[in-house]
């Protein structure tokens, strides 16, 4: 079993603490970020400051929104990087990214995410994405697969169609649990996001295709028909050239954004 005290702080669990320890991923990672000072840098859950020290070194100023206590206490005191970062002291998932956009300058987020919360994590990322040139995170191979998955697949769900609406999907790279303190039961990967400036396929009201596209993914067994009848009818399909016999992970992006603007015209 893994040690679970690193630089002389136990991981805590519930906070979903993987500490980065190589120094091969590290610097992979830091490369694929590209630090800049002509972006907000932006880290969620800096920990033990793995990503943040090497990124912070080759710039003015790094945000980070850190959850625990103790970890923000360290921060605060670290000999190098004190003057360096702006602390944030709190739940990233209720964070307000719009705050940190200064002047015109666009953010690059990035983080080694607490796999706990990941995938509420990317749909409130997803809310700032026009505030975002891109993002870098390490996450549970699964989800990496899931945010790049291609119709048709068993990974392919609302995370994709969400995810791919808003940013092009690319994965870096994979990342065994021995790279980490203490080890995680799960492999992991890092994925860039880069959110489209123009959207291959503009939805009147994302709130809507968020709906619509949960709704279709709620019985993912069974039909496009059966799973939406109360939104669209078989006209409605049939106008919109949509086989409704199909399985929701049948549907692509461009679909559910065309059943969405569909039936917003419809309720208009
Ligand atoms: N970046 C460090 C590294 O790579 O070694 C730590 C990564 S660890 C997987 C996740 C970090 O996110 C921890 O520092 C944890 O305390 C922090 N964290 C957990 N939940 C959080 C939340 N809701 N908001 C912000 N940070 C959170």
């Amino acid at each position: 079993m893994s040690n679970k005290v690193h630089l002389g702080h136990t991981a805590r669990k519930r906070f979903g603490q993987n500490f980065l320890t190589d120094e091969n991923v590290i610097n992979r990672i830091v490369g694929a970020i590209a630090p800049d000072n002509d972006h907000v840098m932006v880290e969620i859950g800096p920990g033990l400051a793995a990503l943040t020290e090497p990124v912070a070194s080759g710039i003015d100023k790094l945000t980070v929104v850190e959850l625990d206590k103790d970890l923000v206490e360290r921060l605060q005191t670290h000999p190098i990087l004190k003057d360096k970062l702006e602390i944030h002291q709190g739940d990233a998932l209720n964070f307000d990214f719009k705050q940190l956009v200064r002047e015109d300058m666009q953010m690059k987020v990035f983080g080694n995410l607490p796999y706990n919360i990941s995938t509420p994590l990317m749909f409130h990322l997803f809310e700032f994405a026009q505030y975002i040139e891109n993002m870098h995170f390490m996450l549970q191979k699964e989800v990496v697969l899931r945010l790049s998955a291609t119709p048709g697949t068993k990974a392919y769900g609302r995370l994709t169609v969400m995810a791919q609406y808003h940013c092009q999907v690319m994965p870096v790279l994979e990342v065994p649990p021995g790279c980490f303190t203490p080890a995680p039961k799960v492999d992991s990967a890092v994925v860039r996001l880069v959110p489209f400036k123009t959207k291959p396929y503009p939805c009147k009201d994302v709130d809507m295709l968020r709906h619509l596209t949960t709704t279709a993914f709620n019985m993912r067994r069974k039909t496009l028909r059966n799973n939406l009848k109360h939104m669209l009818s078989d006209d409605d399909f049939a106008a919109l050239n949509i086989d409704s016999t199909l399985r929701p992970e049948q549907i692509t992006v461009e679909q559910y954004v065309a059943m969405t603007n569909f039936f917003i015209d419809k309720q208009a």
